[in-house]
């Protein structure tokens, strides 16, 4: 792996996280030090360091970034752009709703059946493209076990609510004892099915997830899945590989979400890379996200045509197992929407006439509707 000019000597400490949490670059200096800037990232930085959304950048991910290519598919997902100051129609501050879906502190349900609790507002990595640059790196850190209790009582009234998502913020860059604690909280609410880790350290951090933080949460609550954040081909390197490993060995089911993004892997080709290599992890890939309309990154955003086209090159090529579902977050909160290549081209008397992967139309032929036993 090659270092940055800025860690060579370090070299030692790579392998521990707390030394990676502490090295990660924050500052113009420690960019310009590691890669060759050009007047917009300048200007980006500058930017962001006045004020904007903050700057980090662990030395590992750091070492994935080509310091000579600003089309670095690593660089243009963790240093910021001055573009990140402009703002294009349909760019939103929450583009989820989140807050206006805040049902306690730090805990929102923007449907039936779940919530996403908020545990921490700290990562290891700051993603420009970042759905929740508006809370995300705001200083609180991960939330104590008294601060999200409101959050707890609230899961606890609503039986209804049968998955959480730990979310923030990425929980896997706290303590283990607060993690632990976190999902034991939600393990006493027997109502609650599952929870879901969403995490990016496996990408960003992959030291984190030690032997011990795997020990620690795997039995904390009896459904847990991790839900990490993998986006380019780049990403997954014997450090992450290893770290999938753990997971998956100690009985984790992980699953992938992936954001659609603009230069970074808007090609088919990257994507189905990309996730024959998660899927040789036992790593399923989940979804496939149309990036948010977050204030400041539609220099990130793709349209959503691209990636109906990406999904039509896909579908057919890829076994299901290794193929996501193309998603749009709608904007305000109104939810998940699955969003695919035409497949249906006419349906009439039971007849439905479906267009395959090859461009083909097949017929389909619907039983007849009184096919019961016993039924006229
Ligand atoms: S790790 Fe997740 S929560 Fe943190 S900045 Fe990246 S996308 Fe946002």
């Amino acid at each position: 792996m090659r270092l940055p000019i800025a860690i060579e000597d370090n070299e030692r400490d790579f392998d521990d996280w707390r030394w990676q949490s502490r090295h990660a670059t924050t500052d113009l200096m420690g960019l310009e030090k590691a890669l060759r800037l050009t007047d917009d990232e300048r200007r980006g930085a500058e930017r962001a360091l006045a004020g904007g959304f903050p700057i980090a950048i662990t030395p590992y991910y750091l070492s994935l970034i080509d310091p000579d290519d600003p089309a670095c598919p690593i660089r243009l997902q963790v240093v910021p752009s001055a573009r990140e100051g402009i703002e294009v129609p349909g760019d939103l501050r929450d583009p989820l709703g989140e807050e206006s879906h805040e049902v306690a502190p730090e805990l929102v349900q923007r449907y039936p059946d779940r919530a996403l609790l908020l545990a921490s507002d700290r990562c290891a990595v700051y993603c420009r493209f970042c759905t929740r640059s508006r809370m995300v790196g705001d200083g609180g850190g991960a939330r104590s076990l008294k601060k999200l209790t409101p959050a707890l009582d609230y899961l606890k009234a609503h039986p209804e609510i049968r998955d959480v998502i730990v979310s923030g913020g990425d929980p896997m860059v706290m303590g283990t004892n607060r993690l632990r604690a976190i999902l034991m909280a939600l393990a006493e609410i027997p109502h609650l099915n599952t929870v879901r880790l969403a995490t990016r350290a496996p990408v960003t951090i992959p030291q984190r997830v030690t032997e011990e933080l795997v020990d620690a949460i795997k039995d904390a609550h009896p459904a847990i899945f991790v839900m990490t954040h993998f986006n380019h081909p780049k990403e997954i390197t014997d450090a992450s590989r290893l770290a999938c490993r753990r997971l998956v060995n100690a009985g984790l089911p992980v699953m992938n979400q992936s954001v659609l993004l603009r230069g970074v892997n808007d090609q088919a080709e990257i994507l189905e890379t990309l996730f024959r290599g998660l899927v040789g992890l036992k790593v399923r890939p989940y979804y496939l996200l149309q990036a948010d309309p977050v204030r400041g990154t539609g220099h990130l955003r793709t349209p959503l045509s691209v990636g109906v086209r990406i999904m039509e090159r896909l579908q057919g090529r890829m076994s299901g197992i290794a193929l996501p579902k193309f998603i749009v977050d709608t904007p305000h909160g109104r939810g998940k929407v699955p969003v695919g290549p035409k497949t249906i081209v006419s349906h009439e008397d039971g007849r439905t006439q479906l267009l395959t992967f090859r461009g083909e139309i097949v017929e389909y032929v619907d039983p007849p509707t009184t096919s019961h036993p016993g039924e006229a």
